[in-house]
């Protein structure tokens, strides 16, 4: 154990990683424990549960999951990770128009319908 012996302040204990001690004697079982108020890392783990660690500053996910990344740079990077999102174009500004276009075509043939004195509602 890491100890000294000060003149005035008496027992003098470090705390380090290997050394929680001055923790326990506060009454904290552990520095980041179940009511440690920081922000945690919100990656799942294989197990299910989520990750116990601290996020990083600034960030969601704490070093291991993530937190170290700093994203893609480059156009061609950005570009990559952009298609790996895509899945199968349902939500492209195209596909969205597309299908407005068709519900509004489809609205005006009802009504152009119904001028000409067609029943649609059988
Ligand atoms: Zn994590």
């Amino acid at each position: 154990m890491n100890r000294e012996i000060h003149p005035k302040e008496g027992l003098i204990v470090k705390l380090t990683k290997a050394n929680p001690e001055p923790l326990i004697l506060a009454g904290k079982p552990w520095r980041l424990g179940p009511k440690w108020p920081g922000r945690r890392c919100l990656a799942k783990t294989r197990s299910g549960g989520q990750c116990q660690c601290p996020a990083m500053k600034g960030k969601a996910r704490c070093r291991i999951h993530g937190g170290l990344s700093t994203g893609p740079r480059t156009k061609d990077g950005k570009e990559k990770s952009r298609q790996a999102v895509f899945k199968h174009g349902h939500y492209t500004k195209e596909a969205i128009e597309n299908r407005q276009r068709i519900v509004r075509e489809i609205a005006e043939l009802e009504a152009w319908a119904r001028a000409q004195g067609f029943n649609l509602d059988l």
